[in-house]
């Protein structure tokens, strides 16, 4: 069966404005060695668990952070020879690298390029204007954003995404929102990403705006925000296929598209996921304990009918392509009439409506998708 690989990368040279995942600052290379020799002895582990009879196909390849443009080529290049002994990697469909503006130079593109498999790069860009960038205590400026999508392009990379941020300013203050989205228009990308501003718990975020110190888009100016988004994006050519995911010509990431597809995933690293058959595993949220043993903290649960439905429901109405009807009807009977008695109150209200023989939230109700999809619960 095909399976997902991840590996987290969880270094960052210091912490986003906004940033709730788990990540340690560290200098060039240090942990690199360590880091690579628990990410191995972590594969055989999933290897003599799972796929002592077959290599697991892995059918894409997802390379996140954290920074892992942090690290040097060779780092990848090393790693994933040694990979290819424990998984099956000779059919990959999708290799992405997370990387972040300043790391971008030709040289490092050009290395990635040739040594390693990547071949599409999610570009941490989040806005193209020096003062957002540097109120969101990101280490690029928007010239070095500019600058690493071009020399991706000179590398050969055609599979590009840049991640953006809109709801940052509030009402009152001059929103950057319709200039970024005029700068992405230029770069003229198949693929990019747009994620609302959120106070996540125990972040600088949510100390400043305790303290009085900054303030951010209300729920109106956000809503102003995504609708122009979307706008945005209907004129251009860009499917809104995810709720904060956008696509040219069917450029979709895959490897996303399979989460929400369902199918099964190896997680490599600290803080790292995986779900396989009906298991879902993660690590804990140290580099250290990692280090020392990546096995023996990992913690996990089988999953019940009803987590694996929550799980498909929530997932599902995030997407263009909504909860189908086929996914629906594999579950037992109480669940099949729970879901369908919830649909049709969602759709007399106006948030969900038929697409084909799916259920999907209406377009004018896609920001509020978290809501409804919680009300299934
Ligand atoms: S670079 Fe990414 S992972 Fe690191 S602190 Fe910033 S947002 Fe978080």
């Amino acid at each position: 069966m095909k399976t997902g690989l991840y590996i987290h990368i969880p270094f960052c040279r210091q912490k986003c404005l906004y940033c709730a995942f788990y990540s340690v600052a560290a200098r060039d290379g240090e942990y690199a060695d360590a880091y690579a020799g628990a990410l191995l002895r972590e594969a055989e582990y999933f290897e003599e668990r799972f796929f002592a009879q077959r290599k697991a196909e892995i059918a894409t390849l997802y390379i996140g952070g954290g920074t892992p443009s942090l690290l040097p080529v060779p780092f990848y290049a090393g790693l994933l020879e040694k990979l290819q002994r424990i998984f099956d990697l000779s059919n990959l469909e999708e290799v992405t690298f997370e990387a972040n503006p300043e790391h971008l130079s030709l040289a490092y593109l050009r290395e990635l390029y040739r040594q390693t498999p990547v071949r599409r790069l999610s570009i941490g860009v989040q806005s193209f204007s020096d003062a957002d960038l540097k109120l969101l205590n990101r280490r690029h400026s928007a010239q070095q954003a500019l600058d690493a999508v071009e020399n991706a392009c000179r590398a050969g990379f055609e599979n590009l995404s840049v991640d953006l941020i809109y709801g940052i300013h509030p009402a009152g203050e001059r929103s950057t929102w319709q200039d970024n989205l005029e700068t992405l228009k230029s770069l003229q990308l198949p693929h990019f990403s747009a994620y609302a501003l959120t106070v996540e718990p125990h972040t600088m975020l949510e100390l400043k705006l305790a303290a009085g110190k900054m303030a951010i888009a209300g729920e109106e100016q956000v809503e102003k925000e995504y609708f122009f988004l979307q706008e945005f994006a209907a004129g251009n050519g860009y499917e809104a296929y995810e709720i904060s995911n956008y696509a040219q010509n069917g450029a979709y990431g895959l490897h996303n598209c399979n989460y929400w597809r369902d199918v099964p995933y190896i997680g490599l690293g600290a803080a790292a996921h995986s779900y396989l058959g009906d298991e879902r595993h993660w690590n804990p949220a140290s580099v250290r304990d990692y280090i020392q043993d990546p096995v023996s903290g990992k913690q996990g649960e089988r999953l019940q009918e009803r987590d694996r439905y929550h799980e498909y429901v929530m997932t599902a109405l995030r997407t263009v392509w909504g909860v189908r009807q086929e996914k629906i009807a594999a579950f037992s009977e109480p669940l099949r009439q729970e879901f369908h008695q919830r649909a049709e109150k969602e759709i007399k209200c106006g948030n969900l409506q038929h697409k084909g023989d799916a259920y999907i939230v209406s377009p004018a109700k896609r920001l509020l998708t978290d809501g409804i999809a919680a009300s299934f619960f």
